[in-house]
């Protein structure tokens, strides 16, 4: 991977970027970065691993369904309606590919549509393993490698589940691929900046 040609291809396209090589640096970026505001956590298992919603929570008000405490004290339909009204959303991507697009699958939809509307600005935060040559690369590998592992991780009755291996197209009830968003340029009106870490993160 170019990390080079990388940036400078979602920057042609008007994404703000930043590049770190390891969490802690990233992570302390974003507590310089991101004060005294509302923030949006989307369901992200790199979130998680990076640890920023304890750190970001200091001094700010965080919304996140997959933060237990918060999950048990609210519920997840209220957790997440407060979160599509924050000033600032922060999520990660299924892929991004190396011309500078953002791909992501949904199930409820909160992800999706915090991406695209509502928020002053959107972070999107993605290990050096969601690059994907080109674009045909990286929807192949939201739906067969991200989707496959997050029906499994969240128990669903899916036939990718099973093995957590490839995309079965299914017609399931628990189906979580209900819509995908590929993003070109940033929807206008709002900032958009892609947070590369070069480390394997999430799914
Ligand atoms: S469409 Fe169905 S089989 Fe394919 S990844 Fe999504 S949930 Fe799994």
């Amino acid at each position: 991977m170019d990390i080079k040609a990388l940036k400078n291809n979602f920057q042609k396209r008007g994404f703000k970027v930043s590049v770190f090589e390891n969490v802690p640096d990233a992570v302390d970026y974003f507590n310089n970065e991101i004060h005294n505001t509302t923030v949006g956590f989307g369901g992200s298992m790199t979130l998680k691993e990076i640890g920023l919603f304890d750190v970001l929570n200091k001094h700010n008000e965080i919304w996140w369904h997959g933060k237990g405490g918060q999950l048990k004290e609210y519920g997840g339909a209220a957790i997440m309606q407060n979160a599509m009204n924050t000033e600032i959303y922060v999520t990660s991507a299924n892929a991004i590919s190396e011309q500078g697009q953002i791909i992501n699958i949904d199930g409820r939809g909160n992800r999706l549509a915090s991406t695209l509307y509502g928020h002053k600005k959107v972070y999107f935060v993605v290990g050096k393993n969601k690059v994907a040559e080109n674009f045909e690369k990286a929807l192949w590998r939201a739906r067969n490698i991200a989707a496959p592992k997050n029906a499994q991780r969240l128990g669903m009755k899916t036939p990718c589940a099973v093995k957590g291996d490839k995309c079965y197209d299914c017609s399931s009830p628990d189906r979580i691929c209900r819509g995908f968003l590929t993003l070109e340029l940033p929807p206008m009106g709002t900032e958009v900046e892609v947070v590369i870490i070069n480390e394997d993160l999430g799914y």
